[in-house]
């Protein structure tokens, strides 16, 4: 090989690496919580109220599902929970039980799956199987939706706006409790992060997995409730309220990133929602879908 020919070949080399790169890089900022290239998505409340969201994904999951309630009526707290949509039609005690506590619920997907990849078809049926499950156990349906993963894009957004949804996401950076690390280092890696209007994510389930039926190994999310207390416990003494999904975006017309006020309507009860869902209630609106 010929001193121009390696050069030549280390170049195309060196351009392909930058490509990838480039495109990596891209790829990260476009699918980051935050973003808002694939349309707009809550990412947190206003930063003028001392408040948190705490947010549950993947359930439910007993008996970690039920120790967090538990935790949370022990320690008056409402929390949102974003529930798949097979787990939610194997337990629906535990829903029916989320909704009267008070709670919020927005639809996960039914088993998890990477929306990126679906047609608008399946993303739909997805969607729409969970919310019957959801409706089921409830009484009601749910206008909130988180992404497996955080995964999405255009079309997968553009879907569930269409059929109604507020697509909710986090400020807080995932501190992989699914992972099972002790409960202090869950909680030390959300305190430091948390400001006002924080959405904090927590998972009390394992992408969907039956785990109490299939007897699934390493579902166990019993550090992830042991996090919970802590956090709640720190956040009360650093002053912070405790508010759903729903109530955080009653009170959003500040936020920059929640577009749609008038979508607030809570998956149990449009108390939850504050004004905006109580001006609809009262003109006799109809409740957004
Ligand atoms: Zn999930």
């Amino acid at each position: 090989m010929t001193r121009r020919v390696k050069n030549r070949a280390l170049a195309y080399t060196a351009l392909t690496a930058l490509l990838a790169a480039v495109l990596f890089g891209a790829y990260e900022y476009a699918e980051a919580p935050a973003s808002q290239l694939f349309g707009s998505t809550v990412v947190s409340g206003p930063p003028t109220r001392h408040v948190v969201a705490l947010t549950f994904d993947d359930g439910p999951n007993p008996p970690y599902t039920n120790e967090l309630l538990h935790v949370l009526e022990s320690e008056h707290v409402h929390a949102t929970f974003f529930v798949v949509g097979r787990d939610a039609a194997a337990f629906p005690q535990i829903l029916a039980r989320e909704a009267r506590d008070g709670d919020a619920i927005g639809n996960h997907t039914w088993n998890h799956a990477h929306l990126v990849v679906m047609s608008p078809g399946a993303i739909a049926s997805s969607l729409a199987r969970t919310d019957d499950a959801i409706e089921r156990a409830t009484g009601e349906r749910s206008h909130l939706m988180r992404p497996p993963y955080g995964k999405r894009d255009w079309l997968v957004l553009a879907v569930a706006r269409r059929l109604g949804y507020t697509p909710v996401m986090w400020s807080v950076p995932l501190a992989d409790d699914w992972e099972n690390p002790p409960p202090q280092v869950i909680a030390a890696r959300i305190l430091p992060r948390v400001r006002n209007g924080a959405i904090i994510v927590l998972h009390d389930g394992d992408e969907g997995a039956l785990c109490a039926r299939d007897r699934v190994r390493g579902c166990s999310r019993a550090n992830s409730v042991a996090a919970a207390r802590l956090i709640i416990d720190a956040l009360k003494r650093r002053g912070y309220g405790f508010v759903t999904i729903p109530e955080l975006l009653a009170s959003s017309s500040a936020s920059q990133n929640s577009t749609n006020r008038s979508s607030c309507v809570s998956a149990k009860s449009l108390r939850n929602c504050g004004e905006t869902a109580t001006r609809r209630m009262a003109k006799g609106l109809p409740r957004p879908r």
